[in-house]
């Protein structure tokens, strides 16, 4: 199919660029329109202070451990301070739970005084609401039986990486991958999007696959246990502790009103510590996850060979094309082509201006301390720093499409899903 081209002028710089039918216009001269959303970013739902602060550190960090990890050897990650402060957080918060436990049954024993009841009964609540919460089992698991070739793939490479293999792998609907930790016994989850999955190549599918097993080795302390439930619990605290309004505005007359406020700031100054404290660890965490993030990208690419990590990274940024394969097959069903049928012509028609913005829109992605994962130009510089990466593993194109071909079974099972979570999104 060819797409209907006409020349414009950047309305910012005058320069002459061609306009692809139905994609974006943008100025490869100035960059004028790549990704207005990107570029005159406003960052909403966090107060100024908390943007300036952490713009300030986020540049300053990135860009340090960047030529850090990118002169060491060995970028293992390590024990250090900040690992120790953020275990240190993670276990007051542990403390501060299980005070509220011995707090109820101290006020518990005084029965029969009514008030210590009342106590025992509203520190026990908040104790049942702070409670650690793990992951639930995934309900829906793939078996070897019936897409053996993926296994055999993910247990290559975590041969290869010296890994143990996942206990549950789980075919999502979601345009990512993930590693995660389910129950009490912390079973191993390793999550493929299938729509992601679909976009990539062999060589790309195997840097995926890599990446996520090589986040169980890397040493993140984001995926600490203990960590992760001081974070949750001091969030916890602050919405319990945050006041809605700091004068009542019930009818409650004027003096209760009056009266109100003191304790309203209080409750107000309490909340606020605790979301400092929330902050405080997660950037913590952050700060050495973006570290092990590195670590991962290596490891995956001495798996997979970094040939293609330019493509993988640009692939990844592909979501909007299959939104709206998605969006195309609700309205129009009839008669049409089906969601991925859909997907696969967008993404074949990309015309390479259009996978230029990309790419561009990929070198925009900036420094964030309160992010886990490094920006992207960072994670690509780094990874063509390490030269030419040859990759222990290959899968063959033929093995490849063998295993997306024993995916294809469960594709009208994604495929309806992914229509009913378009129908919830849009209440239709
Ligand atoms: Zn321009
Ligand atoms: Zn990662």
């Amino acid at each position: 199919m060819s797409i209907e081209v006409t020349y414009k002028n950047c309305p910012d710089c005058n320069h002459r660029y061609p306009s692809y039918a139905g994609y974006k216009d943008w100025c490869d001269a100035c960059g004028w329109n790549i990704a207005p959303d990107k570029q005159n970013r406003t960052e909403t739902g966090y107060a100024p202070i908390y943007n300036t602060i952490v713009e300030k550190f986020s540049k300053q960090y990135s860009t340090s451990l960047f030529h850090t990890v990118c002169s060491a050897t060995d970028i293992r990650p390590r024990r250090t301070i900040f690992s120790f402060l953020s275990s240190l957080v993670g276990v007051s918060a542990l403390v501060l739970w299980i005070s509220m436990i011995a707090l109820s049954v101290w006020l518990l024993l005084m029965y029969p005084n009514l008030f210590a009841i009342a106590g025992a009964l509203l520190c026990g609540l908040i104790a049942w609401y702070l409670r650690p919460e793990v992951a639930p089992m995934p309900k829906r698991t793939l078996q070897r039986t019936t897409v053996p070739t993926l296994f055999n793939v993910i247990e290559g490479i975590c041969t290869e990486l010296n890994a143990p293999m996942p206990d549950y792998v789980v075919l999502s609907t979601e345009f990512n991958a993930s590693m995660g930790y389910a129950g009490i016994k912390r079973k191993r989850v390793l999550t493929l999007g299938y729509p992601l999955l679909l976009t990539l190549s062999a060589a790309e599918c195997v840097a995926l696959i890599a990446h996520e097993i090589a986040h169980d080795v890397n040493g993140d302390p984001a995926r600490g246990f203990w960590q992760h439930f001081g974070t949750v619990m001091f969030e916890k605290w602050f919405v319990l502790t945050y006041p809605f309004e700091i004068m009542s505005s019930d009818d409650v007359g004027l003096y209760t009103k009056l009266i109100s406020i003191p304790f309203n700031l209080l409750s107000w100054c309490v909340s606020q510590l605790f979301l400092g404290c929330s902050y405080m660890l997660s950037w913590l965490m952050w700060r050495e996850s973006q570290r092990c993030e590195y670590y991962a990208d290596l490891l995956a690419y001495t798996v997979a060979g970094n040939k293609n990590a330019l493509s993988m990274f640009d692939k990844l940024a592909y979501y909007p094309y299959f939104a709206a394969a998605q969006q195309a097959a609700v309205l129009a069903p009839k008669g049409g082509k089906g969601m991925f049928e859909r997907y696969a012509d967008m993404i074949r028609e990309l015309p390479s201006r259009e996978i230029e913005r990309i790419h561009r829109v990929n070198m925009l992605d900036s420094a964030r301390i309160d992010s886990s994962h490094p920006p992207t130009p960072y994670r690509i510089a780094f990874i063509e720093s390490r030269g030419i990466l040859s990759g222990r593993y290959s899968l063959t194109d033929h093995k490849f499409q063998t295993l997306l071909n024993e995916l294809r079974n469960y594709q009208p099972e994604v495929e309806e899903l992914l229509i009913d979570e378009y129908r919830a999104a849009i209440h239709w």
